[in-house]
């Protein structure tokens, strides 16, 4: 029986009152809007839950949860079964544990001169891919009076963060060092994955037999190790033997597909959280020939209808989308006319009668043919990741579903 978190304890600092309060309302009200939907994550995690076997899970929170507000978020995570959470900067791993979240946490990201002290205090498990963070940390430890919880990071291919070559030898040898004086305690190893989104690359094994090494390293130094863990969301689905200990699903933890060239949301039984809506403010006739927006790049056939959606670049909306990104309006797909701009964008809805103040879904969980993240992604030749990631800045944030 795998452990998972104890919703009762994590979540007492969260009810729904407090974290639809997190962020200010914009005085005035805001033309367009996020909805989050808290039962999915939670739905998506006991999905996660079910196919890592007897791996854990450790939802990953990082840009404030995909944009999906880190709270929140890690509530509805942790409700839903995780039991860890993970962030890549302390500063966010520091906010959950200030909003009262005690779960297993670790920070990866680490620079140096950062607040050690703080992130042992908190009991942060602190993410190390070299020599130097083992030192700072250890010395913050010994300044705090307790063992700071480490996990190795070794890089076994990705060539970004972690330990590579011959470092890796060198940061176990110090951590053996610091773990003697009882500075330190090593509680995990970890690797990040290249390519866990083509299951076939030969890359994977490669990575795989290069993180059992490591692991094997770890245990003949005699690192008591709680957790062993390389599986972000698409190895999580798609590579069953990356689970180890701990699976690492940061996308699929909000519904998106972490390989759509394999499966949409609903082929991995995913459910899209984050749905975002603008009304309409003008809605006008206009003849055929009609220019519309900078540069005149898209031209009205007919005389049609042309309607003014509040929401643009600024909001997160790429501007590569333009004249492709879909919209949904009274249950009808269409596409930006004509360029993104800052604050709006136009679309083409022909004859359909359109006023303003109606609804039009910019993305949504897709069910009754709306488009979704990944749609706006496609259109804007980038990831769902960057668009939920890049929405969640400017927009006034409303969460549905159980938070404790
Ligand atoms: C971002 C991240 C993840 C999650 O990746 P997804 O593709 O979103 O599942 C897991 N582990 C590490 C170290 C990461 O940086």
């Amino acid at each position: 029986m795998k452990r998972q978190g104890s919703p009762t304890r994590e979540l007492a600092a969260a009810r729904l009152s407090d974290v639809n309060d997190e962020r200010p309302v914009l005085p005035g009200g805001a033309p367009a809007r996020l909805s989050i939907d808290l039962d999915a994550i939670s739905a998506n995690i006991a999905t996660l839950n079910e196919v890592s076997g007897n791996a854990q899970v450790l939802a990953v929170v990082k840009g404030d949860a995909y944009g999906h507000g880190l709270v929140p978020a890690a509530c509805a995570a942790l409700r839903g079964g995780a039991s860890w959470l993970g962030t890549a900067q302390l500063a966010e791993a520091l906010a959950l544990r200030n909003a009262g979240v005690t779960a297993p946490l670790i920070s990866w990201l680490l620079a140096p001169g950062l607040d050690f002290a703080a992130a042992i205090r908190a009991r942060i498990d602190l993410g190390a891919p070299a020599v130097w963070t083992l030192d700072e940390i250890a010395a913050a430890a010994r300044e705090v009076g307790e063992t700071a919880r480490v996990q190795l990071k070794i890089d076994t291919g990705l060539a970004r963060n972690g330990a590579y070559g011959a470092d890796w030898p060198l940061l176990v040898e110090a951590a053996a060092r610091h773990t003697a004086d009882g500075s330190i305690t090593v509680t995990g190893v970890f690797t990040h994955l290249a390519c866990a989104d083509e299951p076939e690359n030969p890359s994977n094994a490669a990575q795989q037999r290069l993180f059992a090494d490591a692991v094997r390293d770890c245990e003949r130094a005699g690192f008591a190790l709680e957790v062993r863990h390389m599986a972000n969301s698409a190895a999580t689905l798609l590579l069953p033997e990356a689970h180890w200990d701990l699976v690492r699903p940061g996308i699929a933890t909000y519904g998106l597909s972490p390989a759509p060239h394999i499966g949409d949301s609903a082929h991995f039984r995913l459910v899209p959280a984050m749905t975002m809506t603008a009304n309409v403010t003008v809605a006008k006739r206009v003849p055929a020939g009609q220019g519309v927006s900078y540069g005149h790049t898209y031209v009205t056939a007919d005389e049609t209808t042309l309607i003014d959606v509040p929401c643009g670049y600024a909001d997160g909306i790429p501007r590569s989308a333009s004249g492709r990104g879909p919209v949904q309006v009274a249950g009808h797909r269409f596409s930006v006319a004509g360029r993104v701009c800052m604050d709006q964008f136009v679309v083409d809805v022909g004859d359909l009668p359109v006023a303003a103040g109606d609804e039009v879904v910019i993305f949504g969980d897709g069910r009754d043919g709306g488009p979704t993240a990944q749609d706006w992604a496609d259109a804007a030749g980038t990831i769902s990741y960057e668009i939920v990631t890049r929405i969640g800045n400017r927009l006034p944030r409303a969460y549905q579903g159980q938070v404790a």
